[in-house]
């Protein structure tokens, strides 16, 4: 029985070993806690060892130190409203599908689950913004990449550092038409435990839940809300410590475990660019707009650096030290730290309790809660001086 990761515990769920396979005989299934590994179809399997060997692959694939940092705020305002932090990837994904080329990226399927696809069109695109806090599904987005740069078209993969790390090591050879960006990452729970957070809200306000936001503006992007709109397109807006999946999140409750051992937390990159927020805004000199988003924006390579003036054509852009941006984002110096109340999580989602867990959340967090809405109401100054404190 072959044994596709060295070391099961490390296994990311990107997927590589399920694209690679001659047989499709790899599936990745949900386990005990609702975390994707891959299952072998024994019947199917030919014993070919190309899933451990791509996995391997992945594995050892170099990390680069970028060459250059920016900070950039996309001038759009509408756009910027829409993205998670300063609107980088539209401008990219517009750019490589105004040149007849696909962009790779995560959407919600039609049962909230987020998953990636390539596309080029740019109504599928514009459902790529915004972060999803839950592990996308793969699906077989590599195989489909890898037919698109073959055909000769420019090809923009967007994901997590694993999963860009999984797409280089299938494809096993540079392509001058590949682009890739990865995301500083602070990890990823599993979507079982997403699927019971939203089952949760529905019964909880009575509705049907059809978007889920998590890095919605209303109280500017320094102060991060979730939002969800229900089947009559009404919202509603969950603070930062108001549920245990936004507190879960941010406090390494929710996280896969590889997350906890990620390879990719480090101030070297797996993409040609990297793109997100620049948290260590407040350190440096900016003359862009603080208070609705700026990402951050490494070139990795000359590639990268090739794509700049296509950035600064829509967005400001502003050199920035990197020492500023590693200081600024944990992430890019460690992994995050597994939580105090991970196996009780891990515990209810597996036994069908995250209801009870979140109710218990809520209870036991009034007094949190109610700082932290307070908060939301203050000036942005009294904010971050607080914050600063
Ligand atoms: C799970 C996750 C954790 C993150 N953690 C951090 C962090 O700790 N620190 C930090 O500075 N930035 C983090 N980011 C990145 C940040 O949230 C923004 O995505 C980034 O700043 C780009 O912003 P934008 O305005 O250009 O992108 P948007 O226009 O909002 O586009 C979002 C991009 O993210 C991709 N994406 C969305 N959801 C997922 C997903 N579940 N899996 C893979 N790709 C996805 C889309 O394909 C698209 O490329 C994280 C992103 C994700 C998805
Ligand atoms: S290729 Fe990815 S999904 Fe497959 S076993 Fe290795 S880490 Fe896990
Ligand atoms: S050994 Fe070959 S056929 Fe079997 S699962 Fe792995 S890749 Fe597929
Ligand atoms: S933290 Fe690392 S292992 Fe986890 S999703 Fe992000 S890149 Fe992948």
């Amino acid at each position: 029985m072959i044994q596709i990761c060295e070391t099961p515990d490390k296994c990311t769920g990107c997927g590589a070993c399920a694209n690679v396979c001659p047989k499709d005989a790899v599936k990745l299934q949900e386990n005990n806690y609702g975390f994707l590994h891959p299952v072998i179809d024994e019947k199917k399997c030919i014993e070919c060892n190309l899933c451990s060997k791509t996995c391997k692959k992945v594995f050892d694939m170099e990390l680069i130190y970028p060459l250059k940092a920016y900070a950039c705020t996309i001038k759009d305002k509408d756009i910027l409203m829409k993205s998670s932090s300063g609107g980088a990837f539209s401008v990219l994904a517009e750019h490589i599908l105004e040149n007849g080329g696909a962009v790779c990226g995560c959407v919600y399927d039609d049962e909230l689950k987020p998953i990636h696809i390539c596309s080029e069109k740019k109504d599928d695109y514009l459902l790529m913004r915004k972060s999803k806090y839950v592990q996308s599904d793969t699906g077989l987005v590599y195989r489909d990449a890898k037919e698109r740069l073959e055909a000769g078209k420019t090809v923009l993969f967007t994901g997590t550092p694993c999963q860009v790390g999984a797409l280089k090591g299938y494809l096993g050879k540079g392509y001058e038409n590949l682009i890739t960006v990865d995301l500083i990452c602070h990890g990823v729970p599993s979507y079982a435990m997403f699927r019971e957070f939203v089952k949760y809200l529905e019964n909880k306000h009575k509705t049907k839940i059809t978007d889920f936001n998590f890095r919605s503006k209303k109280y500017t992007w320094q102060r991060i809300t979730a939002e969800f709109t229900d089947f009559k397109g009404k919202t509603k807006n969950i603070g930062k410590n108001d549920e245990f999946y936004m507190y879960g999140f941010s406090v390494g409750n929710l996280m896969r475990p590889s997350c906890f051992e990620c390879r990719y937390a480090t101030e070297n990159r797996i993409g040609d660019i990297t793109l997100g927020d620049f948290w260590g805004h407040n350190r440096v000199k900016l003359s862009c707009d603080r208070i609705n988003g700026i990402s951050v924006c490494m070139f990795n390579n000359e590639k990268a650096m090739s794509l700049l003036s296509v950035l600064s054509s829509k967005m400001t852009t502003e050199e920035v030290d990197y020492n500023a941006v590693v200081n600024g984002n944990t992430c890019l110096r460690h992994p995050t730290v597994k939580g105090t109340k991970w196996d009780k999580y891990m515990d209810a989602c597996k036994n069908g309790r995250i209801s009870d867990i979140a109710k218990q959340y809520r209870k036991n967090n009034l007094k949190g809660r109610l700082r932290s809405n307070m908060k939301l109401h203050m000036p942005l100054g009294l904010f971050n001086l607080i914050k600063k404190l």
